[in-house]
């Protein structure tokens, strides 16, 4: 599922491709994603410019002048840039096309994604008001870690994913983490004391950092913005490794179920 560094890969390898380009029309296969793409977006967005292209926790925000494009890729949704001919798969549920002969393109075989339209400011939208601050941001510290976790009880990754303690963090770079701060998945939020959420906060932009660099990680579907892989997988610690050997200590990375999700966490390097 694409988490933050999926999505700022994905808005770095198209935003090239997009700024100051004008669109010609959208093109909707399927409009039944999480929620409907609205019926009449091909005629609001023809004719606009692309002014900017941003990012706020997993929503892709394409500024249209009169209005944004919101989307998120759901859980397994990819967004690239094609040529405007080019034949559609059957998951190819939406085309932004351009005057240029290009197009951008959305796959989404477990249509989970959305394609919204919003005019006025994107960030009062009521999917995006409430999320908390972005990780790669300075708003993003060890001491508002601590202040929004007091009066956590559940455990640490189940808290790390919810968005409004901070954006874009889901269950691969939660579990990742974890592992980099050598604490334990399992460990109630609110007994995590100041310090140990600074080091948490510093590993949590660390790894999203790396990812980034490495263009994301690609499970399955994703692939970023200029349609390449992401290799971040490879460097992965813990996350898809149960069973094998901790590369810090060597004792066997376990997996347990937290929320319906799996956790990856060795169970010596991360004792408490
Ligand atoms: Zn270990």
């Amino acid at each position: 599922m694409p988490e933050l560094p999926e999505v700022e890969t994905t808005r770095r390898g198209l935003a090239p491709h997009l700024l100051d380009q004008r669109i010609r029309t959208a093109v909707v296969r399927n409009a039944a994603l999480r929620q409907p793409i609205p019926r009449r977006l091909p005629k609001l967005v023809a004719g606009t410019t692309i002014r900017k292209l941003e990012r706020r926790g997993k929503y892709l925000l394409i500024d249209c002048g009169r209005g944004t494009l919101i989307v998120h890729l759901g859980m397994s949704g990819r967004l690239w840039l094609v040529g405007a001919g080019s034949m559609p798969d059957k998951h190819d549920h939406f085309d932004l096309v351009l005057e240029n002969e290009s197009a951008v393109r959305l796959r989404d075989p477990r249509r989970f994604g959305l394609v919204l339209w919003q005019e006025g400011d994107p960030l009062r939208h009521p999917l995006l008001a409430n999320i908390g601050p972005e990780p790669l941001s300075p708003e993003f510290s060890g001491s508002w870690l601590y202040e929004v976790t007091r009066n956590r009880s559940a455990a640490i990754k189940l808290v790390l994913m919810d968005s409004q303690v901070v954006a874009g963090v889901g269950n691969i770079y939660a579990s990742e983490a974890l592992f980099r701060a050598r604490m334990n998945p399992k460990t109630p939020a609110r007994r995590i004391g100041l310090e140990r959420c600074g080091v948490l906060a510093d590993k949590i932009r660390e790894t999203l950092e790396a990812a980034i660099r490495a263009g994301g990680s690609t499970l399955r579907d994703y692939v970023g913005g200029d349609g390449r892989a992401g290799y971040f997988q490879d460097e992965h610690l813990v996350y898809g490794r149960g069973g094998e050997a901790c590369g810090t200590c060597g004792s066997r990375v376990r997996e347990l179920r937290q929320g319906q999700r799996a956790t990856f966490y060795c169970p010596v390097c991360q004792r408490r």
